[in-house]
């Protein structure tokens, strides 16, 4: 995946420095200044109108719920909102732009100023500087594969014309690929709690763009940048970034110039290519959209934006984790979405142990569903189901090694935990004699365990108990049998 071999030690003299433009749609039912839906995947021209396709006459009418979204959005990432921000007119000729100008924002965007915290490899946490988020729209989509005459044309839809949509520019802080793999991660986790987009990569709807340029180390001032567009898979971020950055030390170093240009990633390849020349803001011919007036935000609009954010993802997960004695991955993975989040505090508030739920959830029945290459969606076992299992397991009702015996069968039949446990209601050895005959045989039988047991070392007593619970195949009642072992072993 790498440009032509550079050094280590070359590398090392150059430290890369990275700024991310994201575009991002909008989850509203219509579109950003007409009434046409606002959907993927619809037969293609069939939700368009004069208005999003510019023709002559047609007047666009701003939609509240996008200005709702973009304030959420500016919110959830530390933005201050401008109570008065000004559209622009962006022009510029492409075939998938009917109007010959998009409605973006330009000196005065709706945000500036805001953040995102994200880990580094040394485990600090290192904040990302936002320099602003604006609010435009999307143009349509060019098709030039999978017709019969894809050779010799390319097909238009206009269905995306006039999708609203926000970009989110970060301020050239990031400096490793990975720490722009991890302020995308955090960006999307944040818009998705939000919901304020479905953030599908594959859909497009969250597109990244990347700025990269390199200096050597200890120089303050930028080197000259390169636009690296269409990396549009959080797969291909690092492996897009690391190209470019070798690509720019490699022509340095050959005593050649970075020039300013727009470069694509073809993934295929793995590589960037030269796509243009970068075109400057000027190039534009920006001016304030004549036909939208400014935007102007009440105090209590944006109150209202404040009131309505959820619990974002990072400090819930600091909450989880003291309220339900997590483990920092748990707590990761529980919050990989916020409906599944939601499914398992539900869950967690009615069960005896919150800590068992996520043990079972996620080890035993995640487990068997990663095995299977199944999604949480698919799963046989209902969060009722998950509790059940947890309660039991805490009471001692059954033996994990039950539990398991339990789960298999369920991921077989396909039937839920509920169902397979009231019919099974597995067998439990709560008699003390037959216990403590079996508790015997097994001491009888390991003479060098049971001295170092009573030469202090304590935890040999799970080595007994797990023992006899083989013996017993699963069906020793955990807590008797715990007693019962360390009863005899003290003897
Ligand atoms: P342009 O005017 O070319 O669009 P901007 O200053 O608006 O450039 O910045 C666009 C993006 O590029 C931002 O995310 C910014 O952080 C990033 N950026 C700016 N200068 C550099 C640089 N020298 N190297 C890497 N990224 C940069
Ligand atoms: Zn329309
Ligand atoms: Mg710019």
């Amino acid at each position: 995946m790498l440009a032509a071999g550079i050094s280590p030690e070359i590398r090392a003299k150059y430290e890369p420095v990275i700024g991310l433009e994201v575009h991002v749609q909008l989850l509203t039912a219509t579109k950003a200044f007409c009434g046409c839906a606002n959907k993927f995947g619809a037969e293609p021209n069939t939700n368009i109108c004069p208005v999003c396709l510019g023709l002559p006459g047609a007047l666009p009418v701003l939609n509240e719920k996008a200005v709702e979204f973009a304030a959420q959005a500016s919110l959830a990432i530390h933005c201050t909102i401008n109570p008065r921000s000004i559209f622009a007119r962006k022009n510029y000729f492409y075939p998938d732009l009917p109007k010959g100008y998009q409605i973006s924002q330009f000196d005065k965007p709706l945000a500036e100023h805001g953040y995102i915290d994200v880990p580094t490899a040394d485990g600090s946490i290192k904040r990302i500087g936002i320099t602003r988020l604006h609010m435009e729209e999307d143009a349509g989509k060019s098709l030039h594969d999978g017709f019969t005459d894809s050779s010799t044309r390319t097909y238009l839809d206009l269905n995306r014309c006039g999708t609203p949509l926000i970009e989110i520019v970060s301020e050239p802080d990031i400096r490793t690929p990975d720490e722009a793999f991890e302020y995308l991660t955090r960006l999307r986790e944040i818009l998705l709690f939000t919901g304020v987009s479905d953030c599908n990569m594959e859909e497009g709807s969250l597109r990244c763009d990347a700025n990269v340029s390199i200096r050597p180390k200890g120089q303050e001032k930028f080197g000259t940048k390169a636009e690296v567009k269409n990396v549009n898979s959080f797969r291909y971020i690092r492996a897009a970034l690391e190209y470019e950055i070798e690509r720019q030390i490699e022509l340095v170093e050959s005593g050649g110039r970075v020039v300013q240009e727009t470069r694509l990633w073809n993934a295929n390849e793995g590589r960037t290519y030269s796509m243009r020349s970068k075109e400057q803001a000027h190039d534009y011919r920006y001016f304030p959209e004549p036909d939208l007036p400014p935007l102007v935000l009440t105090p209590e609009f944006l109150e209202l934006r404040l009131a309505e954010l959820p619990e974002l993802p990072e400090a819930r997960r600091a909450r989880m984790i003291s309220e339900y004695d997590l483990t920092e991955q748990d707590s990761r993975t529980l919050t990989a979405s916020r409906e599944f989040a939601d499914r398992f505090e539900a869950a967690a508030k009615t069960a005896k142990n919150p800590r068992r739920v996520a043990n079972v959830l996620l080890s035993e029945v995640g487990g068997r569903l990663k095995a299977l290459g199944l999604e949480q969606e698919a799963s046989p076992v209902s969060m009722a189901g998950i509790v059940l299992a947890a309660d039991l397991l805490d009471e001692g009702k059954i033996s994990s090694k039950q539990l398991k015996q339990l789960l298999d069968m369920c991921f077989e039949k396909g039937e839920d935990f509920l169902a397979v446990y009231e019919r099974e209601k597995p067998q439990q050895i709560t008699d003390t004699g037959a216990l403590e005959t079996l508790i015997d045989e097994v001491i009888a039988a390991n003479p060098k365990q049971l001295e170092q047991y009573r030469g202090g070392k304590k935890t040999v007593a799970g080595f007994f108990v797990g023992q006899v619970m083989r013996a017993s195949k699963g069906q020793a009642n955990p807590a008797l049998l715990n007693e019962l072992v360390t009863k005899k072993l003290d003897a």
